[in-house]
């Protein structure tokens, strides 16, 4: 099943992808997206953030 992955080394902080899937991405101390939920979000299937980030780092990954 694929899973929903941040590169953290290409991750900028922006917040983007937080505000929004909350429910799927926060951001940590250092300021950089995780994934808290990898199987996304359930009401969209989070290709918005994807787009939206301005440092490409989310991907579906298998
Ligand atoms: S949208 Fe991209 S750069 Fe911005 S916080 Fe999320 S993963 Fe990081």
């Amino acid at each position: 099943m694929a899973k929903l992955v941040v590169d953290r080394e290409l991750c900028i902080g922006c917040g983007t992808c937080v505000e929004l899937c909350p429910d799927v991405f926060e951001l940590d101390d250092e300021e950089r997206s995780f994934v808290k939920d990898e199987s996304g979000c359930q009401s969209c299937d989070c290709e918005d953030a994807i787009a939206s980030c301005p440092a490409d780092a989310i991907s579906w990954e298998e």
